[in-house]
């Protein structure tokens, strides 16, 4: 770790902050993890929602109870706008 300034306001601040504390100058944008954590996140949720869905629907299915379709149904009207924001995002971020 070293001093640096900061190439917006010159205050002096640490090499390895990504951002600086006094302007909020971005030094450095996210480390290559990062960014596959934020991408992979979204597609967890995604994979996990869907599995969650169809075991719901073949419960649904196979037992008819109408507490399960609303139980989907819900689940459906719930995930879906958030979804599609997760995956605008991965959309937009490629
Ligand atoms: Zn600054």
């Amino acid at each position: 770790m070293a001093l640096i300034n900061c190439p917006l306001c010159k205050n002096a601040i640490s090499d390895d902050s990504r951002y600086c504390p006094h302007c909020r100058y971005v030094l450095r944008s996210e480390t290559p993890l990062e960014s596959a954590y934020d991408s992979l996140v979204p597609l967890l949720k995604f994979g996990a929602f869907w599995a969650l869905w169809g075991g719901v629907l073949v419960l649904a299915i196979k037992s008819n109870d109408w507490i399960l379709w609303s139980f989907l149904a819900v689940l459906t009207a719930v995930a879906i706008p958030d979804l599609v924001k997760d995956l605008r995002g991965l959309i937009q971020k490629k």
